[in-house]
């Protein structure tokens, strides 16, 4: 009797995880864990060890995800020499893979390297972090239209303490540069990047050098599930990782909390974060994948 009873719930449980792949949604809570463990490996400045761990983390985790994994490594050089970076990517495929529409949600993993301090950057690259793991756990073994990358940046942040000439965006340069040779580029329908999310006071500005049509897709979208008070309505300019493709003329939007209070601070940590605030913008960005794989 006992082992039909566990039988049952076992069935039970199977039948209930099935059905919740067929409409998984993003979680701000699995993003917040994602994003504590992330945080947990300490600063991961590009070339540390402790960089190096979180890519091994992001690959494992990836690999339950059911996506095609490609290895963007290269070598940066930077006002304090060259250092060994290394992009990820996961790609889950669309109906013609390779050939049809394409779709990129980006963000940061590295943190910015303060000698002689321990900044760990929970909003400022973990939150990124945490959220492009649980949309790739979200996404994974959901049919696709186009195909939908999701792409974790090394090297966004400036070597040296300010943010010079090319001394930043090392990753997301490194990918424009390969898919506008690979052909990507031209399949891209829309890029948005997520930076700095994590803030338990959520206000996204409107970033004005990105593509005017995608960032209102993604303002109405906000405005229709309701979340349209964490999308407000102030302009601002910033060169993040979305700027290289922007330049490239892909339509490509950042979505940044600028006025995080704790910004390249040690106490960017966990406890200024919520998952709520993970979850409005993951599922945005998750409806707002769905609109654009419609048009
Ligand atoms: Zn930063």
């Amino acid at each position: 009797m006992r082992n039909r009873l566990i039988l049952s719930l076992a069935l039970g449980t199977l039948i209930s995880s099935a059905s919740c792949s067929a409409a998984a949604k993003f979680s701000g809570a699995s993003a917040f864990e994602f994003t504590k463990k992330a945080v947990d490996f300490g600063p991961r400045p590009p070339g540390s060890e402790a960089n190096r761990r979180l890519q091994e983390f992001i690959l494992q985790q990836l690999k339950m995800d059911k996506c095609q994994i490609i290895e963007d490594a290269f070598t940066a050089q930077t006002p304090r020499g060259s250092i060994a970076m290394r992009n990820i990517i996961a790609l889950f495929p669309g109906k013609a893979s390779g050939k049809g529409k394409a779709i990129a949600i980006t963000g940061h993993f590295d943190t910015k390297l303060f000698p002689g301090r321990h900044f760990v950057g929970a909003s400022d690259g973990g939150s990124s972090t945490g959220f492009l793991l649980e949309m790739a756990r979200v996404l994974a073994g959901q049919p696709r239209t186009d195909d939908v990358y999701l792409v974790f940046f090394d090297g966004e942040e400036a070597i040296r303490e300010d943010w010079a000439g090319d001394d930043n965006l090392y990753g997301s340069r490194h990918i424009a540069e390969r898919w506008r040779k690979d052909g990507t580029l031209a399949r891209l329908k829309g890029l948005i990047n997520v930076d700095m999310i994590g803030d338990k006071n959520l206000d996204l500005m409107e970033e004005m050098n990105g593509n005017a049509p995608l960032r209102k897709l993604v303002w109405d979208t906000a405005a229709e599930l309701s979340y349209g008070s964490y999308f407000i309505h102030q302009q601002l300019g910033e060169d993040d990782d979305h700027m290289p493709f922007v330049r490239m003329g892909a339509p490509a939007i950042d979505l940044i909390d600028i006025d995080y209070p704790y910004w390249h601070k040690d106490e960017d940590t966990m406890d200024k974060l919520s998952a709520h605030s993970l979850e409005v913008v993951g599922l945005v960005v998750q409806e707002v994948i769905g609109r654009l794989e419609r048009q």
